[in-house]
């Protein structure tokens, strides 16, 4: 995978979107926020959708040059 992860713990409420659509990418921790426990369990498409789903745009991506593809 080329994408850069970043979880904001500040903004995550713990919703769980992000784990439904790549549960190999994400997990909830002891706090209830998204961490990342694999960033190469899912394909680029798959996490980039799953930045997506987050409702409160928690997930930022980057591409490998350091681009911010979302939000
Ligand atoms: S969808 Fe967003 S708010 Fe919900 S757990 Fe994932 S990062 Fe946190």
């Amino acid at each position: 995978m080329s994408y850069r992860i970043v979880v904001d713990r500040n903004k995550c409420q713990g919703i769980g979107a992000c784990l439904g659509t790549a549960p190999d990418v994400f997990e909830l921790d002891s706090e209830g926020k998204a961490v990342i426990i694999n960033p190469d369990g899912s394909d680029d498409d798959t996490i980039l959708a799953a930045a997506e789903a987050c409702p409160l745009e928690a997930i930022t991506i980057y591409d490998e040059q350091g681009e911010r593809i979302f939000p």
